[in-house]
């Protein structure tokens, strides 16, 4: 049976409601209990723990990809390496790796969409780290999926971040609004190349589809060489951007 109609809504119709408050946690797999962990897709001790987890507390980021310095001081080896981008600076939360995965699999695969609204709030917290106040015309923008993605998987989970990021404004200052100004051309898929490679096979696959705003935030899943992020900054930037900052949910 299918739940959702990709052409209608971008890929958010008719969730069932165990998709919308999940019985199982999304990161240790417990059954769930009482609205606010099926409210979240976590049960209360994971979310704690990965509250506690989220932007390596104590730990310093590379000043340009986010990513946790290790032994470098300021920014990261591959970062040195890279010339110079048009992201200004990026910001990550989790590692793409061991039981992290799982959290990230838990949300686009296993369909735990209460997980949107765990991560929404993970963006908003690095969002009050960066300096958008006072900050005029800043908007949020959310990194385009590839075309077929969506009839592929059935939804577009960026597009369900900025729903919840987009309501979470209303209530709260400080939220820039959403901007949907980028689309994504096909190309041939990123996951086995390396980072030339990705910007290679992505150069003039992101266009913009209206005006952009002079400050945007754009938001993604994952960053693996950072790629994606740089070519949705260049395309922003040649339309009249002047600072792009990003933020990723996880790093590889
Ligand atoms: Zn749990
Ligand atoms: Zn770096």
């Amino acid at each position: 049976m299918r739940f959702f109609s990709p052409a209608s809504c971008a890929g958010i119709c008719l969730f069932p409601l165990e998709y919308l408050f999940p019985r199982f946690c999304g990161f240790c797999g417990t059954v769930l209990m009482g609205p606010d962990e099926n409210g979240y897709g976590l049960c209360a001790f994971c979310r704690r723990e990965l509250d506690a987890l989220a932007l390596f507390p104590g730990g310093e980021p590379c000043g340009r990809c986010g990513r946790p310095l290790i032994s470098e001081s300021g920014t990261c080896l591959p970062c040195r390496n890279a010339e110079e981008g048009s992201v200004d600076s990026a910001a990550v939360v989790y590692p793409y790796s061991g039981t992290y995965r799982r959290l990230l699999a838990a949300y686009k695969f296993g369909k735990n969409l209460a997980l949107g609204r765990f991560f929404a709030e993970k963006i908003i917290e690095v969002l009050d780290r960066l300096p958008l106040r006072d900050a005029e015309g800043a908007a949020l923008v959310p990194v385009p999926p590839r075309p077929g993605k969506i009839r592929k998987t059935g939804w577009d989970q960026i597009e369900y971040l900025a729903r919840f990021l987009k309501r979470a404004g209303k209530d709260r200052p400080g939220i820039p609004p959403v901007c949907r100004c980028l689309r994504r051309l096909s190309s041939d898929s990123q996951k086995k190349l390396d980072r030339k490679a990705r910007q290679k096979n992505l150069a003039g696959r992101i266009t913009v589809t209206q005006k952009v705003p002079p400050l945007a935030v754009l938001f993604d899943d994952v960053m693996t060489t950072g790629s994606t992020l740089e070519a949705c900054a260049g395309a922003l930037k040649a339309s009249g951007a002047r600072r792009v900052y990003g933020i990723c949910l996880f790093y590889d």
